[in-house]
């Protein structure tokens, strides 16, 4: 067994996937988009170039030995620090991982390279396409999106339909709402118009409820999200989560599965540290994502903040930990 995992991850709690377990395949901020509500900060230069950012050999070599340790998960998600489908070789991942595991695989994607044939015929090849689409508009898109020069709206949503129409499997996209950006009632009618062109199975609805690389970014309130969803239609679900107490989010049956994956990772900290380098979580989500008590998470944590690895920010009440970059 290696000490340590470089390119996996977890299992993690996810809200829409269950246990989740993390493949990276793009290094940090290598996207073609900007996201004004980015938790990984700014995109330096956004890019296009498809290329093999990371190899795929040592991320599978990773995965057999997970198997071999027991590892159990709802979900493999095929992730990255940036945009995962940049990676040239990730159809030939899905193949590999395909081949040694049945656990389904979902991709979380912005979507903006799906209007190309080759990157949707790699997607084709998982269980779940996890897309995004902030805006119907190109003003409103430009504004939350800040693309590469080569992308515009109309190109996005063309790919999205492109793909739905030759993909099989599940096509859950995400909508992720700031506010005064996309919220008014023109920018909301115009995401619906293109939601029931590209026709998903699912919307997720989300907001900044976590740090985010701008800290002027609003996040929208539980009832105006839910509003929202009421407007976009039946297949909308809020799957933000406002609530600290809440952000406990699997069930107590979960617990056990996660303190058994928890055991490939080295030690508690380095698990902690690895998830503080993915996103910003708050206690209660240190809590669950590591299926240890509080008191075992703050401990981990004042380490980690003594040593000036990691640092605290409070956003809407709730201190949330991340990693120095
Ligand atoms: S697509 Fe994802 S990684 Fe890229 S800028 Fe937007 S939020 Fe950040």
């Amino acid at each position: 067994m290696t000490d340590k995992k470089i390119y996996l991850y977890g299992p993690v709690p996810s809200r829409r996937l269950g246990l989740s377990f993390g493949i990276d395949i793009a290094p940090l901020k290598v996207c073609t988009l900007d996201c004004i509500y980015c938790q990984l900060g700014k995109t330096a230069q956004t890019t296009i170039e498809r290329k093999e950012y990371i190899p795929i050999e040592p991320i599978l070599a990773e995965l057999k030995e997970a198997l071999a340790e027991g590892l159990e998960a709802d979900y493999i998600t095929i992730a990255g620090s940036g945009e995962p489908t940049l990676n040239s070789r990730l159809g030939e991942l899905i193949d590999g991982i395909k081949k040694v595991t049945n656990i389904p695989i979902a991709i979380l994607t912005n979507g903006t390279l799906l209007s190309r044939a080759e990157v949707r015929a790699d997607c084709s090849k998982a269980d779940i396409v996890m897309p995004s689409l902030d805006a119907g508009d190109e003003r409103t898109f430009q504004r939350i999106n800040r693309p590469n020069s080569v992308f515009s709206v109309e190109k996005l949503i063309s790919g999205l339909c492109a793909f739905r129409e030759e993909f099989s499997g599940q096509i859950w996209l995400e909508v992720f709402f700031v506010e005064g950006i996309n919220t008014g009632a023109e920018q909301i009618a115009g995401i619906k118009e293109a939601i029931e062109l590209i026709n998903p199975d699912k919307v997720h609805l989300n907001t900044a409820v976590r740090p985010t690389a701008d800290p002027n970014i609003a996040r929208i309130s539980a009832e105006k999200l839910q509003e929202i969803a009421g407007r976009l239609g039946p297949k909308c679900e809020v799957v933000a989560d406002f609530s600290p107490a809440s952000s406990s989010i699997l069930s107590e049956s979960k617990s056990e599965d996660i303190l058994k994956a928890h055991s490939l990772i080295n030690s508690k900290a380095e698990a902690l540290l690895s998830m503080l380098k993915r996103r910003p979580c708050s206690l209660n989500d240190i809590c669950s994502g590591l299926g240890i008590n509080r008191n075992e998470a703050i401990k981990h944590i004042s380490n980690l903040l003594h040593q000036g690895i990691i640092q605290s920010e409070e956003k809407e009440g709730i201190v949330f930990f991340k990693a120095i970059s």
